[in-house]
């Protein structure tokens, strides 16, 4: 099977006009998820990573099983008022409604290399958020990757210098 067959399109989620790329049929699949973490490790082979970060909640699901096959550390990017320590915050539009995201201050060591990942690449708003702020944190961004692209939304255009790598594609 192709990765795009494990991946279920609903029409009108969560709201008209929105065709939502459900990815709980390839989570729930093992060889489907096995088959899509193995892939993004090819996909990023090239970087030289040394940590990747991901915000919640799918960027969970990507980020951490790939930072495992990949033998490096996993930071969480959560939403605001959820990490116990100190945090800086960045707060962003969602293709529908807004939110803001936070990491521990000692999250990252100066100079780490750093991969993002993400379940789906949209307008790019959690992404750029993301990257502000690896960035004020001192992390060198090697790249984003994600599952999924949604290619209408220009999310790239938000990523102009970071490499973008996704698997799959949908208009
Ligand atoms: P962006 O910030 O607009 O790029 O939106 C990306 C975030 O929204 C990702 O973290 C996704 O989890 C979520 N998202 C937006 N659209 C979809 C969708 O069609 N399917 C699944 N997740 C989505």
């Amino acid at each position: 099977m192709n990765l795009k067959d494990y991946i279920r399109v609903i029409p009108d989620f969560p709201e008209a006009g929105i065709s939502f790329k459900d990815i709980t049929t390839l989570l729930q699949n093992g060889a489907g998820y096995k088959k899509a973490i193995d892939e993004l490790k090819e996909l990023v082979a090239h970087l030289k990573i040394d940590v990747i970060a991901g915000p919640e909640a799918r960027g969970f699901v990507v980020g951490a099983p790939l930072a495992y096959a990949l033998g490096v550390g996993f930071i969480p990017i959560r939403k605001k008022g959820k990490l116990p320590y100190e945090t800086i915050e960045a707060g962003y539009n969602l293709e529908y409604g807004n939110d803001s995201l936070a990491m521990h201050t000692d999250a990252i060591q100066k100079g780490q290399n750093v991969l993002i990942a993400d379940d789906l690449l949209a307008t790019g708003g959690t992404i750029s958020t993301s990257v502000n702020l690896v960035r004020q944190l001192g992390g060198n961004i090697v790249g984003a990757a994600f599952l999924i692209e949604l290619t209408h939304l220009n999310g790239r255009e938000k990523l102009t210098d970071v490499e973008v790598l996704t698997l799959l594609s949908y208009e």
